[in-house]
């Protein structure tokens, strides 16, 4: 039987460009007699002379060029889509998973997914916020900006960008200037946008803002994201090995619990924590739940933890102090309020948080003695009035 084709059956007008058509001959003209075109909804195969097209409810037998034009103008969502992903969106896998996720397509079917497009369909990366469209030819424009600026318009504010490189110093420093060591980190600069990328340039832009993190999740969802835990990342830190190797099970792996929730958490960087302390010994801190996997311990991580591992290494003392209840809390309160990064949000008239900067100031000036120590308990024996020293 042979259906000719009629209307488009998604809600959506699409104009296929010509090149769309110009790969869909091509690709019939090169399918082999036992050979089948599959691209989701679509299946396209020879018949003797004929060419067999077929969607999910559609089958049209086809016996010229202008027949098969028709079908593919008529069935033009399913085409663009197939041209979209087979020879605009290129074979780098990872970037082509990327769009695929970025669209949902492996869980809506291309007629859906193009009425979804028309109004864009969102995903969020980290701190990125990504928007993809479709234009009336069936192709891919897509918006990436900080989520904190989905509703800023980019004639109000934002600064626009067409170049991915542009988004290497756009993400240097937060929105405070301050410098940001660690690119994951959830400190991204807002007030600018890339408004209108094809897909090779935004898969650019968010590689730029978060290097290998497509990668990493592309390898992930493969099973092929090779761990480098704790203890082989620390064996090839060949200058501060003789440090590191004092770690062992026991008071090594509390350590490295520590580093992990010191660094690794949510609030500190959107990479999904995957490394444990090695390959049979999990860690007890949470690895958090970004959408991009981390696959060893990083630079800042390591270095961090060289210091604290030399710190941890000093030899505990006593020390005695005179402090009311309020104030050990009110210390209690300041390391917290630093640890959490929200010093900055604590108003100086909001005096009943400890670590507020008056209640901070008045503690020192009550606690501290000229040297700046706490309660006037010097930190070496040795500066002490004599009565530790030894002296004989
Ligand atoms: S080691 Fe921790 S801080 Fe460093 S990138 Fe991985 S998750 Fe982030």
């Amino acid at each position: 039987m042979t259906n000719h084709p009629t209307a488009d059956e998604t809600s959506v007008e699409i104009d296929p460009p010509s090149e769309a058509f110009d790969a869909f001959s091509t690709a019939i003209e090169a399918l082999a007699p036992d050979e089948t075109l599959r691209f989701e909804q679509l299946r396209v195969s020879r018949d003797g002379d004929e060419v067999v097209f077929e969607t999910e409810d559609t089958r049209y037998e086809l016996a010229s060029d202008r027949e098969i034009h028709d079908a593919a103008e008529a069935n033009a969502a399913i085409v663009t889509n197939w041209y979209f992903f087979e020879h605009v969106a290129g074979d780098h896998p990872p970037r082509r998973a990327f769009l695929r996720w970025l669209e949902h397509s492996e869980d809506t079917a291309v007629g859906e997914r193009y009425a979804a497009l028309r109004d864009g369909l969102v995903r969020e990366w980290g701190q990125l916020r990504i928007t993809v469209r479709l234009t009336d030819r069936g192709e891919r424009r897509y918006d990436v900006r900080h989520v904190d600026d989905a509703d800023a318009t980019t004639g109000g504010g934002l600064e626009t960008y067409d170049d991915p490189l542009d988004a290497r110093r756009l993400v240097k420093f937060d929105d405070d200037g301050r410098y940001r060591p660690l690119k994951t980190a959830p400190t991204l600069p807002t007030g600018w946008a890339f408004p209108e990328l094809g897909p090779r340039e935004m898969y650019e832009t968010v590689e730029t803002v978060y290097p290998a993190t497509v990668v990493n999740w592309h390898r992930e969802r493969d099973g092929r994201l090779d761990i480098d835990h704790w203890r082989e990342t620390m064996e090839r830190q060949s200058g501060i090995y003789g440090v590191i190797k004092t770690w062992d099970r026991g008071e090594g792996y509390e350590h490295v619990n520590r580093v992990a929730e010191a660094c690794c958490d949510d609030s500190q960087c959107l990479k999904r924590r995957e490394w444990q302390y090695d390959e049979e010994t999990d860690l007890d801190v949470d690895g958090g739940d970004g959408v991009f996997p981390c696959r060893e311990p990083c630079s800042l991580v390591v270095s961090a933890a060289r210091k604290w591992t030399q710190l941890d290494g000093e030899t505990e003392r006593t020390y005695e102090f005179e402090l009311t209840p309020s104030e050990k809390e009110q210390i209690e309160t300041i390391i917290d309020a630093v640890a959490d990064g929200r010093t900055h949000e604590i108003r100086e008239a909001d005096i009943y948080d400890g670590a507020n900067r008056y209640r901070a100031r008045y503690l020192r000036a009550k606690l501290f003695d000229e040297d700046g120590n706490l309660a006037g308990v010097p930190t070496e024996p040795a500066e002490d009035d004599g009565s530790e020293s030894g002296s004989e």
